[in-house]
């Protein structure tokens, strides 16, 4: 029977690449619920909602017709019929996402969506990879694999200036570590991240590239 595979960890972690590349081999649907934060915090942008004001984002988030793609191939996240997946990964939108994701309808709201398309992948025997920051512990705790991913801060900057700034990354780190920095702060405010629930296996990537870090998912959904 495919697995279903819960994997959290902070930004910067490797996680979306990783345990979307873990999907692709395991040949099962790939849910990033990070994604779906980032949508939201797009369409209330869009709408001129106040995201200092939650009762205005909670209004907001009613009415936002999300649609989740899982191919693992060429995942999707559209608002509206709007194709979103490339501008929800824009700085504009990660500098103000921990606002909207610490409202607890929004929560609410897309915790019951990522459920429900983790059901329908387990039901259909499709299995799943789900990614994001409270996925072991909240989201689908009775996972067939859960795991932490971590990595050293400077780890984490690193990955992230390369994904911004390809070969230029090295040299562009300063320019984004208060970004990494204050959303680690922030989200830890929301979702407890940074220690495994009993249960979840800790995977520190600090050490390892993409492929080490691929295959020592792979073994512990093996195992
Ligand atoms: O994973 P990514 O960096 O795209 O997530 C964007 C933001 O969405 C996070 O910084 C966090 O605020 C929020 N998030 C969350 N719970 C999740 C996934 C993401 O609160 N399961």
């Amino acid at each position: 029977m495919p697995p279903v595979v819960a994997i959290d960890g902070p930004s910067g972690s490797g996680k979306s690449s990783v345990s979307r590349a873990a999907a692709q081999r395991l040949d099962v649907a790939y849910l990033d619920t990070g994604a779906m934060y980032r949508a939201v915090t797009w369409s209330a942008l869009e709408a001129g909602v106040d995201l200092s004001d939650p009762q205005a984002v909670v209004d907001h988030v009613d009415s936002v017709g999300l649609s989740v793609g899982v191919d693992p191939e060429a995942p999707t996240i559209a608002v509206d019929d709007v194709d979103v997946t490339e501008a929800v990964r824009e700085s504009r939108i990660s500098a103000v996402v921990s606002a909207v994701a610490s409202v607890p309808a929004v929560r609410e709201r897309l915790i019951e969506m990522q459920r429900s398309i983790i059901e329908q992948a387990r039901d259909t025997g499709l299995g799943i990879v789900a990614e994001g920051r409270d996925i072991t512990t909240v989201v689908a705790p009775d996972a067939d694999a859960r795991i932490l991913l971590v990595a050293s801060q400077e780890a984490r900057l690193r990955r992230r200036a390369e994904q911004l700034h390809g070969a230029q990354g090295a040299q562009r780190i300063e320019e984004i570590r208060d970004e990494v920095v204050r959303r680690d702060s922030d989200d830890a405010q929301v979702t407890a991240f940074l220690e495994p629930a009993p249960g979840v296996t800790l995977l520190d990537t600090s050490e390892l590239d993409f492929e080490e870090s691929v295959a020592a998912v792979l073994a512990i959904v093996a195992s």
